[in-house]
């Protein structure tokens, strides 16, 4: 198993993560789903949902192995009437909370997920009703380790996180979401007409959504990495071509700040599948090729950070450089501070995952062996010229 830090959490988890659909829909399934993740060195689990029988089988599951796991749970996910509902009602929610830390038999949550929000006016009620007030309180008490939101919709983060509250994001990553344009009905992704012009390149939105957590250390915990299933299957992905499982992965852990993605694995074979994620060889994850092949999908002129272009004979990690490139220069935009310009700075972190590259823009060759493998057409030389610019080296 592969781990990664989860943003500024201080949190080491793994890629691949458990989500909770298998125990909504039988959690019968929940021991046996522990096991297999405890096996695989699986240590974060994400559990949305507030149906009591789903939290009992999860603390059962969990006895005597609570330190082996990171929950994320999630705040405002509630139980009213046999059913579960997202909830805005202070008294529901603190009800709910204490309810999930009875079932799961533990006396903290590791990030407390504020659940749900897509909408710039259900933000401003989660704080008008106190619910972040409340998040914070139960982190002052050590009941929560940290604050989390979930959400679809990329402008709505951007305005929570940028607010300085939200350690964690749950956030819904695959590469269809990620070429539209965020909205208020998760549902509106899906519609028809959407998808009749095709694609061009990764929505401005949750490209700066995607910085902005790696610049301000925010994690990102990602649901809904298959889109439901859809993008594995040639008939039903919108881009009339499928990726396998493990390019679904590799895609998503390849957005900036991500730390792992929640498997919604509904049944003992699609765990497998997913936790084989961490045995597949490269060839197997690359989504690259896949994606230049789509046939109603252009990336072209923008890194994907997929690796593709590698090895440069210098030995650059030609991704990595470009990654820290577009950050440095996102983090200046986002303040109105064109490249190169006067007041240009590169961000702390920047210069700091910078620095420890084994090898730098300086050292390019400009010898242009990696342009003749990207199959997206960036310009890559240019690239390594703007990053020592920027970088000094
Ligand atoms: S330059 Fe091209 S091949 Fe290299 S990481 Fe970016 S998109 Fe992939
Ligand atoms: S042009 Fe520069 S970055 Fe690209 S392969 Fe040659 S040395 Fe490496």
């Amino acid at each position: 198993m592969e781990y990664r830090k989860l943003g500024n959490t201080g949190l080491d988890v793994s890629v691949i993560a458990l989500g909770c659909e298998a125990f909504v829909e039988d959690n019968n399934n929940a021991k046996l789903f522990f096991d297999m993740a405890e096996e695989a060195g699986v240590n974060y689990f994400d559990l949305f949902t507030s149906d009591p029988d789903a939290r009992s089988a999860v603390g059962e599951a969990l006895k005597g192995r609570r330190d082996k796991f990171i929950i994320q749970s999630h705040i405002s996910s509630v139980w009213k009437n046999g059913q579960y509902e997202r909830s805005r009602n202070l008294n529901d929610v603190k009800a709910a909370f204490e309810d999930s830390l009875e079932r799961l038999g533990t006396d903290y949550i590791d990030v407390g997920m504020i659940h749900y929000c897509d909408a710039d006016s259900d933000w401003d009620a989660i704080k008008a009703n106190g619910i972040v007030d409340y998040a914070k309180q139960l982190k002052a008490e050590g009941r929560i380790r940290h604050i989390g939101l979930s959400s679809h919709n990329p402008k709505v983060a951007i305005r929570a996180i940028s607010e300085g509250d939200i350690e964690v994001l749950m956030f819904s990553v695959n590469y269809v979401y990620d070429m539209l344009p965020g909205t208020e009905n998760v549902d509106d992704l899906w519609a028809d007409e959407v998808y009749e012009g095709g694609f061009k390149n990764m929505d401005p939105d949750r490209q700066r959504l995607y910085e902005l957590c790696e610049d301000m250390g925010v994690g990102i915990t990602v649901m809904k990495a298959f889109a439901g299933g859809d993008i594995l299957d040639d008939k039903l992905s919108p881009a009339g071509a499928s990726l396998t499982p493990a390019q679904c992965i590799s895609y998503a852990l390849s957005r900036p700040a991500v730390a792992t993605i929640c498997s919604g694995a509904r049944n003992e074979e699609q765990l497998r599948e997913s936790i084989r994620y961490c045995e597949a060889s490269e060839e197997e994850k690359s989504f690259a090729e896949a994606f230049a092949a789509f046939p109603r999908v252009s990336w072209e002129g923008h890194c994907m950070y997929c690796t593709h272009c590698h090895p440069c004979p210098a030995n650059i990690n030609i991704a990595d450089v470009t990654k820290f490139l577009n950050l440095a220069v996102a983090h200046n935009e986002s303040n109105g501070i064109a490249e190169g310009s006067d007041g240009f700075r590169v961000p702390e972190t920047e210069a700091m995952h910078y620095k420890v590259l084994e090898h730098h823009a300086s050292d390019c060759l400009q010898c242009g062996l990696c342009e003749t493998r990207c199959p997206f057409g960036v310009e890559i030389r240019n690239n390594m010229k703007r990053a020592e610019a920027i970088f000094g080296y």
